[in-house]
């Protein structure tokens, strides 16, 4: 969907509850209804050549995906929003909407793990040429630009080891060269960080996390500017995407809580980490919220929230034993991937093959949390009872 409007001055809690929603042209009905729907009915032959109505086949549009894309542009200030299977989905298709054979395409080494994957198994047999850049680089991506550079993806926080990238001197470097930027932010959301703001033409975000929220829907949405809506808008149609109505549903009521829950999300996490790295057995907390992580400016000066995915290091001379152990002792937490949902998760962190474009230690054992909406003394009591049985 895409319309033309500038950014609303409203706030985004009011936004939250009252974009992508027309009670009276349902009955009045608070909510949207759930359109199930594959064929649209023309009242003429006129009519159907002409496209002359709103709606003339579901795969290209119908009044569910409208209502979540329209909340989504009000939101991140979009020229047009598109909806994905996946998180991993909407990545996939806003590269593709960008690169072309030949072109040269900039990753941050912190990348998402599936976004490497779908970069070095796609793009290299499409005739992309991927570098992997560290995201530390800034505005000094610039000595990485070649004539065939057309786009450059950033995501901040970096996947499991939460580097900050300072995504405006990254933008208006590429648009020096007109190469389109592209930013996962997924950890932030839209409502703690607006990519479109930073300078980002596709900002993508895997809104099975906290746009959904309840760890009971994969889907993914693309916001884009101005210059980047056209060739999105086409490419997705190009490729046949559709997502199912129900899906889209839950995705725009997650919405409307997006900033109570993240609120809490941030709020344990920052009780949870204040009582963790004071402990002995931990060396260092990943978390760009905290005054004492290396990406704090960066964060202070582009977001305006912090949610509740984190990392920490365990002490050197940990093994990769004892911090199996510690993991296999959690109660609250569960072992599980992905993350957004209102229950807390861990995962060991595993970088082998992840980094080759920045700096990491294959020694180092670091465990990443997602806390979730229990009482954070519950969850420290488990993390306390885990270190007590891995470490004694
Ligand atoms: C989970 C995740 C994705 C992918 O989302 P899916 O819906 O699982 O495909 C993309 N980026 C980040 C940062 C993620 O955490």
């Amino acid at each position: 969907m895409s319309k033309d409007s500038s950014l609303s001055q409203k706030s985004l809690d009011t936004i939250l509850a009252h974009a992508g929603r027309d009670p009276l042209t349902f009955h009045g009905f608070v909510n949207p209804p759930v359109v199930h729907a594959s064929t649209v009915l023309f009242p003429d032959v006129q009519t159907m050549l002409t496209a002359g109505q709103q709606y003339t086949y579901a795969r290209r549009g119908n009044p569910t995906t409208d209502a979540l894309e329209g909340a989504l542009m009000e939101i991140e200030g979009a020229a047009g929003v598109k909806i994905a299977n996946s998180g991993l989905n909407a990545i996939a298709l806003a590269v593709l909407s960008c690169v072309k054979s030949g072109d040269h395409f900039l990753v941050a080494d912190t990348s998402y793990g599936p976004t490497r994957h779908f970069a070095d198994t796609v793009l290299p047999g499409l005739g992309v040429s991927v570098e992997y850049y560290d995201p530390g680089l800034g505005a000094g991506i610039k000595a990485l630009f070649r004539p065939e550079t057309t786009a450059v993806f950033t995501e901040a926080p970096g996947s499991l080891t939460f580097e900050m990238q300072d995504v405006p001197a990254i933008a208006a470097a590429a648009h020096d060269i007109d190469a389109m930027v592209l930013m996962d932010n997924t950890w932030a959301s839209p409502l703690y960080c607006q990519p479109l703001s930073l300078g980002v033409d596709l900002s993508i975000q895997a809104g099975t996390k906290y746009i959904v929220g309840h760890s009971d829907v994969m889907l993914g949405t693309i916001a884009a500017s101005e210059r980047a809506w056209k060739g999105l808008d086409s490419f997705h149609g190009a490729m046949g995407c559709h997502v199912a109505p129900d899906d889209i549903y839950l995705a725009l009521r997650g919405l409307r809580t997006l900033s109570v829950r993240l609120e809490r999300h941030k709020r344990n996490t920052l009780s949870v980490l204040d009582w963790l790295k004071d402990l002995p057995q931990v060396s260092a907390i990943r978390y760009p919220a905290l005054e004492t992580d290396p990406g704090h400016a960066l964060w202070k000066r582009d977001f305006s929230g912090s949610s509740g995915l984190c990392a920490f290091d365990f002490a050197d001379g940990t093994t990769r034993d004892q911090a199996f152990a510690f993991l296999d002792a959690l109660n609250l937490f569960g072992l599980g991937y992905s993350w957004g949902g209102f229950e807390s998760l861990a995962i060991p962190v595993r970088l082998k093959g992840m980094r080759t474009a920045s700096p990491f230690d294959p020694d180092r054992q670091s465990v990443r949390l997602h806390i979730g909406l229990e009482d954070p003394e519950d969850l420290i009591g488990d993390l306390d009872q885990a270190l007590t049985n891995a470490f004694g």
